[in-house]
């Protein structure tokens, strides 16, 4: 394992990818103080310089010139370019996030997981709605969740299209529903609809976990309202999310001896802040401090392969 001790209190970064969503990683790294924004790369010259301007980091066209002047960099480069990128930095002891999903496949998931154990990188995958502060709110309340309703619509995007809407959009509830389920998928019932792409832009997914627990998970990119929701129903509480506006309510059944069950409950206080923010903090200070992020290479490949027994499950309607 590389030496990373001696520059931990100036880590150098990069991002990879400056485009919908790598800016804001520009963004946000270039503000953050345990870190240094190196530069950003971009073979679209005109993002890259734009991104570069706006965080004072320099502006290159080839991620291979960043060997040797970085300790971290971000990937959010189309999905299907995850694998070839993150994996020379990964082997150099790098420590990598690469956004959501990790890999187009599972076989390039393990090989990038065992880049990573071999050379003692840190590697994150941008599961970014975990870092979403509703869901850090309902976290200790939702602990025997029976079943579970998704909702996650959008309008038509430009960008992703090299993957469906359950490796877009529904692998960022899958990776929630895992980390609060707890317990393995038994069985899978989908389907999806290609409208405007050859791939699904509309999907459903019916999942029975190991624990009893069922959720019927809805994604689309084809919608005309933005919706991103999340309901958890348990045996003594109803938890409902809405991801976009951080707002929580919750609701518990309280029994009296004699008397009738009631309903308590309302709005819960979320303290509100962008997600991809503690996101790239969580990630930064995973590498300063050596320790895992919150979500590691290993729960990035759990979504992932769940996404996959979906997309293998799936019929088309
Ligand atoms: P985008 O098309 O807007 O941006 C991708 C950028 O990568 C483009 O600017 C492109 O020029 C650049 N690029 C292509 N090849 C490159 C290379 N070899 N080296 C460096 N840069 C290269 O796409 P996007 O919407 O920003 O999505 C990027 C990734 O982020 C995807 O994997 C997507 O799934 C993910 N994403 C995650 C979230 C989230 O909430 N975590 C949200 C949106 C997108």
């Amino acid at each position: 394992m590389p030496d990373r001790g001696s520059h931990v209190a100036d880590l150098r970064v990069a991002v990879i990818g400056v485009g919908h969503l790598g800016k804001h990683h520009a963004r946000i790294l270039g503000d953050l103080p345990d870190a240094k924004l190196v530069a950003v790369v971009d073979p679209n010259a005109e993002r890259a310089s734009a991104a570069a301007s706006a965080s004072g980091a320099r502006a290159l066209a080839d991620y291979r010139d960043l060997f040797g002047q970085v300790d971290a960099v971000t990937v959010a480069t189309p999905t299907e370019l995850h694998h070839e990128v993150a994996m020379p930095f990964l082997e150099r002891g790098i420590s990598v996030l690469v956004e959501k999903p990790m890999t187009r496949t599972l076989a390039e998931a393990d090989a990038l997981l065992a880049a990573a154990a071999a050379s003692g990188a840190t590697f994150a995958v941008g599961q970014t709605e975990r870092y979403n502060p509703a869901i850090a709110t309902v976290m200790p309340f939702v602990t025997t969740p029976r079943f579970i309703e998704v909702h996650r619509l959008g309008v038509f995007p430009d960008r992703s299209l090299d993957i469906d809407v359950v490796f877009d959009l529904m692998i960022h509830d899958l990776d929630i529903i895992l980390a609060l389920v707890k317990a393995e998928p038994t069985a899978i019932e989908a389907v999806g609809v290609p409208v405007l792409t050859d791939k699904y832009d509309i999907a459903n997914a019916r999942l029975r976990f190991a624990s009893g627990c069922i959720a019927n998970v809805t994604a689309s990119r084809i919608s005309k309202e933005r919706v991103r929701k999340i309901r958890f129903f348990q045996p003594d509480a109803y938890v409902s999310i809405d991801y976009a506006e951080q707002e929580v309510e919750g609701y518990r059944l309280l029994r009296r001896g004699g008397e009738r069950p009631q309903i308590q409950g309302g709005k819960l206080p979320v303290t509100r802040e962008e997600p991809l923010k503690r996101e790239l903090s969580d990630f930064v200070r995973a590498v300063r401090d050596r320790r895992s992020p919150l979500v590691d290479g290993a729960a990035g490949r759990r979504a992932l392969a769940l996404a996959q027994a979906i997309a293998d499950k799936m019929e088309t309607v």
